[in-house]
């Protein structure tokens, strides 16, 4: 394509071909921490919709359900997985912390959704504008801070078509995330210089960026909050946000960049769902590079995504015992008032 000229123009064109290709996706997922597992499944798969995709155990803690939700593979820009803590305290919200985790839905769901919310007896305010969009904000069983953002475009992307909610209304994926921060000079130069991100306008305290092609599941806001406390990760809290990366090559490549940025980075961890590197940005949070492949249709066919508990090779050994001590999980049971 740019080849011939033998000068050195083309040739820095062509690098930037390739590192164009190698562009941080967008989101990959967002991982909290949830109390009642029963009671998480009943409200994402049951009020919100989404499909659970797939049941395991936290790899690093046997002893805690690892439930992901998304569409209908599970696709990388659409899962909220959730550790379950049954009766562990709540945590605190704060900086250092995703403080709002934002899913797209179709212009004009608003209003479904408000009446929704309000049978399920979830408490919600009123619709707010923000930037360029409308947001319908409320908390989870446990107290995650949720928003529902309507937009044009979002209908491109698929929903779940199994559950209760109308196609028309369904969440259509993530939206993107916000990051309570002290400041926002140190986050905002990571994210721009080291990993690719873009300014992408500002109102208030809240100052936005975009990554990969930008838009629905390309943006993070920092809400800048200088006297907040920090805040303290446990039930109803984001444990992290993870970012996709093409493959395994790209995602060695980035760990040298950001690497090279003076950034932390733990070794390449097996996930079995996809592979991940993890560091914490300089305001706290802890952020994860996941590859988009292979995915959770590697250990259950597409129709049964979800349906039993899966275990890594490692810990199949120990089936019987690790599930004699996890709780009962049944189908969600909506509980409308
Ligand atoms: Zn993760």
């Amino acid at each position: 394509m740019y080849g011939g000229s033998g000068k050195a123009e083309p040739r820095t064109r062509v690098v930037m071909v390739a590192e164009h290709a190698n562009d941080i996706g967008g989101i990959h997922h967002v991982t909290a921490i949830a109390g009642d597992p029963q009671g998480n499944v009943d409200f994402y798969a049951g009020v919100l919709g989404l499909r659970l995709v797939k049941r395991t155990v936290n790899f690093d803690d046997a002893g805690a359900y690892h439930l992901y939700y998304g569409d209908e593979l599970g696709r990388p820009g659409t899962i909220l997985t959730f550790f379950a803590w049954p009766g562990a305290p709540r945590g605190r919200r704060g900086v250092g912390q995703v403080t709002a985790t934002s899913f797209s839905v179709p212009e004009g769901a608003l209003g479904y959704w408000a009446k929704r919310l309000e049978e399920a007896g979830v408490e919600r305010d009123a619709p707010v504008r923000r930037l360029d969009h409308e947001a319908l904000i409320f908390p989870d069983p446990d107290g995650l801070p949720l928003e529902l953002v309507a937009h044009a475009g979002a209908e491109a992307r698929e929903p779940w078509r199994k559950a209760s909610v109308p196609e028309a209304h369904a969440i259509r994926g993530l939206y993107g995330v916000t990051l309570a921060e002290p400041g926002y000079e140190a986050t905002a130069a990571m994210l721009t210089r080291a990993m690719g991100f873009r300014a992408a306008g500002e109102e208030g305290q809240h100052f936005r960026f975009e990554v990969g092609s930008g838009g629905a599941g390309g943006r993070l806001d920092i809400l800048c909050v200088p006297d907040a406390a920090p805040g303290r990760v446990a039930v109803g809290t984001v444990h992290h946000v993870a970012w996709r990366v093409p493959g395994a090559a790209e995602q060695r490549a980035w760990r040298r960049r950001l690497e090279r940025h003076g950034l932390d980075v733990t070794p390449v961890l097996d996930r079995k769902y996809f592979q991940s590197i993890y560091f914490r940005e300089p305001g706290g949070v802890l952020f994860e590079l996941a590859t988009d492949p292979p995915g959770f249709t590697v250990d259950e066919l597409p129709e049964r995504l979800g349906m039993g508990l899966m275990l890594p090779a490692w810990l199949e050994p120990y089936r019987n015992r690790i599930e004699a001590a996890l709780p009962a999980l049944g189908p969600p049971v909506v509980g409308h008032a």
